[in-house]
């Protein structure tokens, strides 16, 4: 059982000082202040040589003279080299970035199952493989997981980006005594089928976590039989702020993976740097998807259905796509099982780009149904002897062809072309500070369009921690 990624990521902080994890708070802040609000852009461009003036009215209690190549772009050019010692805190930030990137690496392994699952294991090598070719970039920041679980139905929520198209909440699952017998039943069950790596399972997918009251508790119970607790995205970090300081809390105790919270706008980036303090929000990624955040929107679900009804009207919101159709086509993860509780269904599934066919971003290779824990294992056996063989179908000759790998051979891989332009697959972008009339929408399709990211430029592109791209 491979414990790499755990370890990792807690000697990325325990090695650190209360003092640097303090600093580190604030290093991240502003970085979440300098990609997601004009306004403080802007202020530090009118204050160059004093920018300490900006950052404290905002709360942030670090110097920007000492990370210069973070945020000037007459210092960018020095980031990730030697050079970049003169300026501490930027050192600081990239060694963070590298040390996250690191853990996205070894969470990937995390879902290795050659020992106790042999043919799902060769199953998701092979999908990863074809990933690697059809989903260009985006690719890097999938980290594969085994299995999600929705323990909703819809999404409060409603952006109107949705990768997924969530639907319309209709209800959570309740943790009464027998759902919650269930719930255990089932987890039970993963943990059993495929061993350790079910400590790679989340709790969500075309769903809002915070739209379910007990989803603490549901966590809690995962981690009790995986021995990991489950990361977490949510774009509603705000509505009920006791559930997500009870899950910040439980991430205090047993997290491993870092949180993240989407923030849909401008003002909730204000209320949420308002309501939790930067070291709160330390082991929290802030994935900032609003207009003046230059994050990478996928052309798939609602994203896809408002372009092709050109219902567009926003030309911020058109631009945000059109940047993004080569480059980032799905924001799907998982190869393996997509479990949702409230209807007791389970669906195989994997990533591919998001096309007429499959305009969400994943196929779904088969489906059951159940009831209880065992019906759920013997849905979970049926369809691994079904599609997942040891190597592929003789009708499968490409890496592409991977998603036939039915024992029939019938299926077909996704219409979309077989390789993409890379672009940015996480966060939002951290481009220099552009001293210059040019709109944030101007400096995004410069940086973006027909851009090949090397590593550097890679990981220049990102603010905090690198998870895989989820939706929320
Ligand atoms: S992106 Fe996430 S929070 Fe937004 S509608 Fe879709 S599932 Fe809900």
């Amino acid at each position: 059982m491979t414990r790499a990624a755990t370890e990792h990521y807690r000697q990325s902080f325990v090695r650190r000082t209360p003092e640097q994890l303090r600093t580190l708070s604030h290093v991240k802040r502003f970085t979440e202040r300098l990609a997601g609000d004009v306004e403080f852009r802007k202020a530090l461009s009118e204050n160059v040589d004093a920018p300490r003036k900006v950052t404290e009215r905002y709360g942030i209690e670090v110097d920007p003279m000492e990370m210069l190549p973070l945020w000037h772009g007459d210092y960018q050019k020095y980031r990730f080299k030697p050079e970049s010692a003169q300026w501490p805190l930027a050192t600081m930030w990239d060694e963070h970035l590298r040390k996250m990137l690191r853990h996205r690496d070894l969470l990937r392994d995390e879902g290795e199952m050659s020992t106790i699952n042999p043919r799902f294991h060769a199953w998701r090598e092979r999908q990863i493989r074809r990933c690697n070719d059809e989903l260009g970039a985006s690719s890097l920041s999938v980290t594969y997981p085994i299995i999600a679980f929705e323990l909703s139905e819809g999404c409060t929520v409603g952006c109107w980006f949705c990768g997924l198209s969530a639907g319309r909440f209709k209800g959570y699952y309740d943790y009464s005594k027998e759902q919650a017998e269930r719930w255990r039943g089932v987890v039970g069950v993963a943990r059993e089928v495929f061993g350790s790596a079910a400590r790679t399972g989340f709790c969500y997918w075309a769903t809002d976590p915070m739209d379910n009251p007990h989803y603490d508790r549901f966590l809690f119970d995962y981690y009790r039989i995986t021995g990991a607790l489950p990361q977490t995205t949510t774009a509603a970090p705000l509505k009920d702020q006791a559930l997500t300081r009870r899950v910040l809390r439980l991430f205090n105790l047993y997290g491993t993976t870092p949180n993240r919270f989407s923030v849909l706008s401008k003002a909730h980036l204000n209320q949420i740097h308002m309501t939790f303090s930067p070291e709160e929000l330390l082991g929290v990624e802030l994935i900032l998807q609003g207009k003046e955040a230059p994050t990478a929107k996928a052309f798939a679900g609602r994203a896809r259905e408002r372009k092709g009804k050109g219902k567009l009207r926003s030309a911020i919101k058109d631009d945000a796509i059109a940047l993004l159709e080569r480059d980032h086509t799905t924001i799907a993860c998982v190869s393996g099982f997509l479990v949702n509780m409230q209807q007791g269904r389970l669906q195989l599934v994997t990533p591919v780009p998001g096309s007429e066919r499959w305009p969400l971003g994943y196929r779904i290779l088969g489906e059951r149904f159940f009831r209880t824990p065992d019906e759920f294992r013997e849905g979970l056996q049926s369809m691994i002897d079904q599609y997942m063989l040891e190597s592929p179908a003789p009708t499968c000759r490409s890496a592409s062809a991977e998603t036939c790998n039915t024992k029939q051979g019938t299926g077909t891989s996704s219409s979309a072309p077989a390789t993409w332009n890379t672009g940015c697959p996480t966060t939002s972008l951290r481009f220099p500070l552009a001293i210059s009339s040019r709109s944030v929408t101007a400096q995004r399709r410069s940086w973006l369009c027909g851009s090949r990211l090397t590593e550097r430029a890679y990981l220049q592109s990102l603010t905090c921690s690198i998870g895989c791209t989820r939706p929320g």
